[in-house]
């Protein structure tokens, strides 16, 4: 039976002072006996405020480097975050790879590095809407799959999160139906079972993306193959993630 997990991903919003008033709203509400896990992926500067205020929250970076150091001109690495505490990063957001030239190549790099400093990946996948209406989706996402979780080992990615974000579903309220995501998110554990065997499909935690919110997260954490949701706008405001965390009780 795999642990429900819902993370938040703030993208680039809140300063060190808003995420710090967050993570005290939120450890107040949390008891620790949540049958899920919860979490939220923060920008750089605001990780260190955050983990200083985390109880029960898991605190995800939003992104890192391959190489530990050098000479890489605004880019944080893989022991700086652990330094700071972080245990999640995500890797390999649609938004990375559109805007900032992330590719399956480094979303693999990364992934490598993480696992060699302790730290869980949550590796993104998704489709354009061109590829959607070409009826390609399950070809590219299978592609994202064996791509990103090249070389790693069975135990590594039994360990790690997987997230189905359809592009068309993020940030335009179109959020994907549930048959879409339940279809998808068993081809990604699908992928992984072609790549790694049953076992560690079965263990693998999957999450859907785009447009979820308090009144649609219980429909998609029903279906069998969806294990929780990395989720936008809806976890900005604290209300909105409480009411999240409510209906996912
Ligand atoms: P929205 O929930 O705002 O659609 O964003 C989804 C997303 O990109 C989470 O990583």
């Amino acid at each position: 039976m795999r642990k429900g997990i819902i993370v938040g991903n703030w993208k680039m919003n809140k300063t060190p002072s808003e995420a710090e008033s967050f993570m005290k709203e939120m450890e107040a509400y949390l008891t620790g006996n949540e049958a899920c896990d919860y979490g939220i992926g923060a920008p750089f500067v605001d990780l260190d405020r955050c983990v200083n205020n985390a109880k029960n929250l898991i605190v995800a970076a939003e992104n890192c480097h391959f190489e530990d150091n050098g000479a890489f001109t605004g880019e944080v690495s893989v022991p700086m975050l652990k330094e700071v505490g972080v245990t999640y990063c995500i890797i390999g957001h649609s938004e990375r790879r559109q805007m900032f030239a992330e590719t399956d190549e480094t979303v693999n790099k990364k992934l490598h590095k993480l696992f060699a400093n302790g730290i869980t990946p949550i590796m993104c996948c998704g489709e354009t809407l061109e590829t959607y209406e070409a009826g390609k989706t399950e070809e590219w996402v299978r592609g994202q799959i064996a791509a990103g979780l090249k070389d790693l080992t069975g135990e590594q990615v039994a360990s790690m999160v997987i997230a189905y974000e359809p592009i068309w579903a993020i940030g335009t309220g179109k959020s994907a139906t549930k048959e879409i995501a339940e279809n998808t998110c068993a081809i990604v554990r699908d992928e992984v079972k072609k790549n790694f065997g049953a076992d560690v499909a079965e263990k693998v935690r999957i999450q859907y993306g785009g447009s979820v919110k308090p009144e649609n997260i219980k429909e998609y954490m029903a279906e069998k193959d969806i294990d929780g949701a990395l989720i936008g706008g809806a976890s900005l405001k604290v209300d909105s993630f409480k009411a999240i965390i409510d209906a996912t009780k």
